[in-house]
């Protein structure tokens, strides 16, 4: 299913005199396992050209639709910017995420990856203890095979974040990192989320700047949830905000996905 969507701005959106509207390909799978990827995508569709004017492209197909899509070399070739909002934790498809990947390092292409975009191709970066983890060796051996002079897409490396697990679901206040970076320069210092899951941090790239972060009472430590990573050409903005319709449907959240996108795409 393809829908292209005009969405201008509303009277509360900057203003952007004989600007061009940024232009987004928003890439989702239908109907999702774990998160309600249509009504988030309704959501965003409502509410972030309040902020910000974008001309969207919505490719949310079901999943096998969706990976065809993202093996397509040059599927972000007509956008400006792409954003995933997608869970692929357990493919082992490395000549997919190796596409996706180089649609930002190589070709420049900025994106934002959403929520568990980041648990994603989890075998690509291993989970210790897990059969991602174990196939890990064999999958890097298998691509120097294949392809002997590309680097092995390890999409923890592209995100800017390992993480393979995340605390549960709970009200979170959210602190601006410092220095105060430009996405979040109209915040307020503390921001509430009245339910969402924090992602641990297991290890933050150095190529990766901090934006966000909260605490966690279960580990009783500072994690990293929104960040720019330089990877490659191109920049990524890491948000692991996302899991359910509180966060989707909370203004800061919106506002926070429109000033990436005027960030990573200097518009
Ligand atoms: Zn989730």
């Amino acid at each position: 299913m393809k829908t292209t969507v005009l969405l201008l701005a509303s009277l509360f959106a900057p203003v952007l005199y004989g600007a061009e509207p940024v232009e987004v390909l928003y890439i989702t799978h239908l109907p999702g396992r774990y998160h309600d990827y249509k009504a988030q995508m309704e959501a965003f569709k409502k509410h972030v050209p309040r902020f910000t004017e974008v001309e969207v492209t919505y490719r949310a197909g079901n999943h096998d639709e969706t990976v065809a899509f993202l093996k397509q070399p040059d599927f972000a070739r007509d956008h400006d910017i792409i954003i995933y909002n997608l869970c692929m934790a357990h493919s082992y498809d490395t000549d997919q995420a190796y596409n996706m990947i180089v649609q930002t390092t190589e070709k420049g292409k900025p994106a934002i990856l959403l929520h568990c975009a980041m648990h994603t191709f989890w075998a690509t970066f291993g989970k210790p203890g897990s059969r991602e983890a174990e196939n890990t060796p064999r999958l890097k051996t298998e691509w120097r095979a294949k392809h002997p002079r590309l680097d092995f897409p390890d999409w923890s490396t592209f995100s800017g974040l390992d993480t393979k697990r995340h605390d549960k679901q709970r009200e979170l206040k959210v602190l601006r990192a410092k220095p105060v970076h430009p996405i979040v320069k109209d915040f307020q210092s503390e921001w509430t989320i009245s339910k969402d899951e924090l992602y641990v941090n297991m290890d933050f790239k150095s190529t990766a700047t901090p934006v966000l972060k909260a605490h966690s009472v279960q580990d009783k430590k500072e994690h990293v949830l929104a960040w720019v990573n330089q990877a490659g050409k191109g920049k990524v903005f890491g948000i692991t905000l996302g899991h359910g319709m509180e966060t989707f449907s909370d203004p800061d959240y919106h506002r926070v996905l429109a000033n990436a996108i005027e960030f990573l795409t200097g518009k």
